[in-house]
């Protein structure tokens, strides 16, 4: 049998005021919590994420991988869905279905919805009624019944199924839009649904008190104390020569001149990334990627960026934010602010917000005021476990 997901991340949250899934948790959009958890679970073969055009414009580039495929929603639940699964691979014959907006699902719990789809056909995740339920059909708030709680069960994702029960679930029912999850199509369409027990921290994160308990749970879970944070200093420096590009920030300016370097000299990410392995206690990218090293000569230095990423968070940290400062006479950098300070969010994966980017000229002093080099400090913080 094998395997894939389907991450429903493409709804309007009406309720937050903005999208849920990509507000930020602990320092991270909360899809990226998700992802990175179905990612850990080896089972899981191909993995299709579904956002909403605007969200792929923006989050596309950087979420994509060998086993993840973005696709974008429809109009509804469902539609997304049905896109969803028609971005899976032909041989997929087991479907967990998840929503964005539950970051804290463990892979203890994806592991035993697929074995149980496998098994029964059908599974979702659940946990019992704690509370005691009130059953109210009327607008005075009468009540009218008082149901035995021990029978109730809340459902969660991801709901997984043998493909062909899904597949024909939404065949059946093409124009459903009440329905608020799939087990109920699957149900109507006459086939059996198995409760898997599942943890109360798997929570969808729906209103914005959802998000300050997923913020607790997230500091249980990486053993982290909220505000145990530390800084981290990086400096570059490169020559600024005629017949080079000019790579700042992972944006190629235009400019007569360019950067001189074994990578492509990109001062900005050079130093942000040594503010982050400084804040770290992981040493400089001198150490990583040698100079001497051929293997790396041309190198773009987003890859750079990427595996500083990988190694931060190995050790379990998450980057908060970063504050750079260039230093250039030429050419003006003001302008391109906004651009700058994009890249380095998406690049590093920070929330809106979280970077913050100026130029300074040099006064006409030295070697950089005569426009022969250009230099970069950055400052990171980091929360370490
Ligand atoms: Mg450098």
């Amino acid at each position: 049998m094998k395997a894939g997901a389907i991450i429903v991340a493409a709804g309007s949250g009406k309720r937050m005021g903005r999208q849920k899934q990509f507000l930020p948790l602990r320092g991270r959009p909360v899809v990226e919590w998700t992802l990175d958890t179905f990612l850990s679970v080896a089972n899981v073969e191909e993995l299709v994420l579904v956002l909403t055009p605007d969200d792929i414009a923006e989050h596309g580039e950087r979420l994509k991988s060998d086993r993840v495929r973005i696709v974008a929603g429809g109009e509804t639940r469902m539609e997304s869905l049905k896109n969803g699964l028609a971005a899976l691979s032909a041989d997929v014959d087991i479907v967990a279905v998840h929503d964005g907006a539950r970051p804290l699902v463990t892979p203890e719990v994806i592991r035993a919805c697929l074995e149980e789809a496998e098994e029964s056909g059908a599974a979702v995740p659940a946990v019992p009624v704690k509370d005691t339920l009130k059953k109210v059909t009327n607008k005075q708030m009468w009540v009218s019944g008082t149901p035995e709680r021990s029978s109730f069960w809340l459902a969660q994702t991801p709901q997984t199924y043998r493909r062909e029960l899904l597949e024909e679930a939404l065949v059946k029912f093409p124009k459903e839009k009440a329905a608020t999850d799939e087990s109920q199509l699957v149900e109507r369409a006459g086939h059996k649904v198995k409760i898997v027990p599942s943890t109360y921290e798997n929570i969808k994160i729906t209103t914005p008190e959802d998000l300050a308990i997923a913020g607790a749970f997230m500091d249980r879970r990486l053993g982290t104390t909220p505000g145990e944070s530390r800084a981290g200093l990086g400096f570059d420096i490169h020559r600024l020569v005629a017949g080079r590009e000019l790579w700042l920030a992972g944006i190629r300016l235009e400019h007569k001149k360019g950067l001189l370097g074994h990578s492509d000299g990109d001062v900005v990410l050079h130093s942000a990334c040594d503010a982050v392995l400084g804040a770290c206690g992981l040493g400089e990218i001198g150490q990583m990627f040698p100079p001497e090293d051929a293997s790396i000569k041309g190198i773009a230095s987003k890859e750079i960026v990427k595996k500083v990423l990988a190694r931060v968070r190995a050790k379990g940290a998450r980057l908060l934010h970063l504050d750079v400062s260039l230093v250039a006479e030429e050419p003006k950098l003001k302008p391109h602010y906004p651009e700058l300070s994009d890249s380095l969010e998406k690049l590093f994966s920070l929330p809106e917000g979280r970077v913050s980017l100026k130029a300074k000229s040099h006064e006409g002093l030295g070697e950089i005021g005569r426009g022969e080099a250009i230099a970069c400090y950055a400052v990171a913080t980091v929360c370490l476990p």
